[in-house]
């Protein structure tokens, strides 16, 4: 995150915060929280997700999406979809409303417009600011001969966990995926277990960062796991962290709760934007834990 975005993100996340906050207020579930608080930043063009999100090589938007309620293990996912303002909401229609956990492309476009969600041109969610972003990479990368996928570069998925006055837990990531990607490229943002997770019996996730590396370990159902082990969100965000680094030298960010509303925050990235608020206190920043 370069400095003159850092306010940017924090402003984002913030905000982010607030809709999620309105529906716990007002008794709402962690799930419906989770998903007001991502379709902000869906929303907002800081982030890489929905409109203004990182392009693939074709120059295309092509966005993933995944949430899931912790109470029943109810989850809904999208990958690769290009017309869709918001993604997380027709991942939330596939939960509530479909026997299925994930649907992909044009299939998971069919079955959001067949469930209420309106489609978009994906010129819709183009921004200049991509535009000129993958046309700086891809000429930098063509002089120089490098990989044309772009792990190395800023990642800025998004994802909310929330806990609710029932003692459920939710989780839910968004993301328009890699800069560069190649058409058709799946991240781990909206593979369960891996870009996010969420089960009563132990922790939500939501993970941000280089993908690959992400889902090789599955890495948010690991970061669960040792809280189900017994462990305090902090530390497994952490270790997490430290596993991915050391495991398959990734690098990225997560976000864990508990039903106690323990949570944890944790990036082995310079920054990660995070906010967070519970009935005692609240905060938000760029960089934590370093
Ligand atoms: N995790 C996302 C992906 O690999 C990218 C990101 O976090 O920016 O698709």
């Amino acid at each position: 995150m370069p400095d003159d975005m850092v306010e940017a993100h924090i402003n984002g996340v913030r905000n982010a915060v607030a809709a999620g906050w309105r529906v716990l207020e007002r008794g709402g579930a962690a799930l419906d929280a989770v998903e007001e608080a991502v379709v902000i930043m869906e929303d907002d063009e800081t982030f890489d997700a929905g409109r203004g999100s990182f392009l693939n090589r074709d120059g295309k938007v092509q966005l993933d999406a995944l949430i899931m309620e912790g109470a029943t293990l109810r989850a809904g996912g999208v990958g690769c979809v290009e017309r869709l303002r918001n993604p997380v909401r027709a991942a939330r229609k596939i939960l509530s409303e479909s026997p299925h956990v994930y649907f992909v492309s044009e299939g998971a476009e069919r079955f959001a417009v067949e469930h209420g969600c309106e489609l978009c041109r994906n010129e819709d969610l183009i921004i200049p600011r991509e535009i000129e972003r993958l046309r700086q990479y891809q000429a930098e990368a063509n002089s120089q001969g490098k990989d044309l996928f772009a792990p190395a570069v800023s990642h800025d998925t998004v994802g909310a966990v929330a806990l609710d006055g029932d003692g459920n837990i939710a989780a839910a990531t968004s993301t328009g995926g890699t800069l560069n990607k190649a058409p058709g490229r799946l991240g781990d943002s909206s593979l369960i277990g891996c870009g996010c997770y969420a089960n009563n019996e132990s922790a939500a996730v939501s993970t941000t960062g280089w993908g690959e590396p992400i889902m090789k370990l599955v890495l948010a159902k690991w970061t669960a796991d040792r809280i189900a082990a017994g462990n305090m969100p902090e530390w497994a965000a952490q270790e997490a962290m430290n596993y991915l680094q050391q495991r398959v030298n990734g690098h990225g960010g997560i976000i864990v709760l508990n039903t106690e509303g323990k949570f944890g925050i944790a990036h082995n990235t310079p920054r990660m934007a995070w906010a967070y608020k519970t009935t005692e206190t609240q905060d938000a920043g760029v960089e934590r834990g370093q």
